[in-house]
């Protein structure tokens, strides 16, 4: 230690915290202890340690943030794995079912690692150079798997939420634009936008009206399409809410088909649905955030035809490629309509040093300092490949189908669906019993009672106001015998309701 004169700071000259050259084998050292601790996380036995939010009360003192604690990188490792990694939740583990989250790829860490620790920010070219084309360039390839035209385009987003936002906004100002000459861009809001409609299944991801409302037209400019007993959008239900809203005097501007519902993995007619929004002029957005990456499948291929017609698509790559959050994209049919995001900042992309040939991302994106996200892709394609990813899918999604024909007939569970993705909707029903309130208190139980334990993490959603428990196979290392675990301690927890209340 020793007094900086310059700055009177106390400097610890012994230990570089810095990523520069002087630190490199402290780094090396730093990433290797960090490693060491999270092979200890890969061999926990549980999900989840099954700690309550009371339970941590008692390690206040370590998520406490201390001006004066100068810890060693050992002594924070400890106290990490104490708080965090002995108790968070393992995504890898089969007793995970129950969202979104997937396992993720060796290559991809590395990515995220390099990405994280070179740190570019990828707005602008004069802060990323080739890192931008490698962006560029994983658009560009997941562009031409969803067959969109040579001027489709995209850029990476912090997830389907955002992605969404910004189809609702393209979609919205580039009506005005066309058919009012608005420029909501530089003059705000028009009160013709008020009567504005977006429609989209009624199992679509809440994402839709959420974005609708912070984009100042409320939930109420969504309307709510009924889906049928696939969970399908209806086309001859669309046309009839577009026909209806027509007559009550609002403006349909567009469509929005889910390729991958959250709960039961549907996919809307989108091939239909394309033809529906061109009839009408308005614009097509697939929300593929979750079976947007079946692209690379050969079972699911079929289903995603339609997304070629799209104005623009949602994919989550932190969904279904294995990738570690955030890792997703934003794609849009015509390059041109990012127009109405782009701002040129003096400091920053000034619009008279604009050069086609050496692009400025930030013009794509509402975000300005943005993480390399692509990287961990670029690695994950380059190491494990499309194809294997591809392969992974299906086997995720035939674990659903086998779990569903293993259950599908037993007197103990009622099933809501075929899966058509890999997630399966069902609920626990106690023989003998036949009021659906108390399926619904026993069905909460299994799944908080499992979920305390630290034995099983399934999800639980809604049909007709009635609960469900929910399987998300994201796992493809994960077996029928593992899901068929899961089954036997829910129909054990369910019994034991019974006999307990
Ligand atoms: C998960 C999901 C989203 C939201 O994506 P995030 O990455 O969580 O923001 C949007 N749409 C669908 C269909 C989803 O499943």
């Amino acid at each position: 230690m020793f007094l900086d004169a310059q700055t009177n700071l106390v400097i610890d000259d012994e230990k570089e915290q810095f990523f520069n050259s002087q630190s490199k084998y402290t780094y090396e050292e730093y990433i290797q202890k960090a490693v060491h601790q999270v092979k200890l996380f890969l061999d926990r036995d549980q999900f989840y340690s099954g700690d309550f939010i009371s339970d941590f009360a008692s390690k206040n003192h370590l998520i406490n943030a201390n001006d004066s604690v100068n810890l060693t990188i050992d002594e924070a490792l400890q106290e990490i794995k104490d708080l965090y990694l002995d108790h968070t939740i393992a995504f890898h583990h089969p007793t995970y079912v129950a969202h979104l989250n997937c396992p993720v790829l060796l290559p991809a860490i590395v990515g995220d690692l390099v990405a994280s620790s070179v740190n570019t920010a990828i707005e602008t070219w004069d802060q990323s150079t080739s890192a931008t084309l490698i962006e560029q360039e994983m658009i560009q390839w997941v562009c031409n798997k969803m067959r969109l035209p040579d001027t489709s385009d995209g850029v990476f987003t912090s997830g389907g939420t955002q992605s969404n936002f910004m189809a609702l906004l393209l979609a919205r100002d580039e009506y005005a634009f066309k058919h009012f000459g608005l420029n909501l861009k530089e003059n705000g809001w028009s009160d013709v936008v008020s009567k504005f409609r977006f429609f989209c299944s009624e199992k679509a991801h809440f994402s839709i009206k959420k974005n609708a409302a912070l984009m100042g037209m409320g939930y109420s400019s969504v309307i709510s399409v009924p889906t049928d007993d696939k969970m399908k959008m209806k086309p001859e239900a669309l046309v009839q809410a577009i026909e209806r809203e027509k007559q009550l005097g609002n403006i349909p501007i567009g469509v929005i088909g889910t390729a991958g519902t959250t709960d039961f993995g549907s996919f809307d007619p989108l091939e239909t649905i394309s033809k529906i929004a061109k009839e009408y002029d308005i614009w097509f957005h697939v929300d593929g955030a979750y079976g947007g990456g079946y692209i690379l499948t050969e079972t699911h291929q079929h289903l995603l035809r339609g997304v070629k017609y799209a104005d623009s698509v949602t994919i989550d790559f932190h969904k279904t490629m294995f990738q570690p959050v955030c890792s997703s994209a934003f794609l849009v049919r015509d390059t041109r309509h990012f127009k109405y995001v782009s701002h040129y900042a003096d400091y920053l992309n000034p619009l008279e040093h604009r050069d086609a040939t050496c692009p400025n991302l930030i013009e794509k994106s509402i975000q300005t300092t943005r993480r390399f996200d692509a990287l961990k892709l670029w690695f994950t394609l380059k190491m494990t490949g499309a194809k294997t990813i591809g392969s992974f899918l299906e086997k995720v999604h035939y674990l659903a189908l086998d779990l569903y024909y293993n259950i599908k007939d037993d007197p103990c569970f009622e099933i809501a669906h075929k899966p058509e993705l890999s997630t399966l909707v069902f609920r626990y029903r106690a023989i003998g019993i036949d009021c659906d309130a108390i399926h619904d208190t026993i069905n909460l139980y299994i799944k908080n009672t499992l979920f305390k334990s630290g034995q099983a993490s399934v999800a639980s959603t809604k049909i007709d106001a009635k609960v469900y428990l929910k399987f998300t196979l994201l796992n493809p290392k994960s077996t029928i015998d593992d899901l068929l675990n899961i089954i036997n301690m829910i129909k054990d927890t369910g019994r034991n309701y019974k006999t307990h209340n």
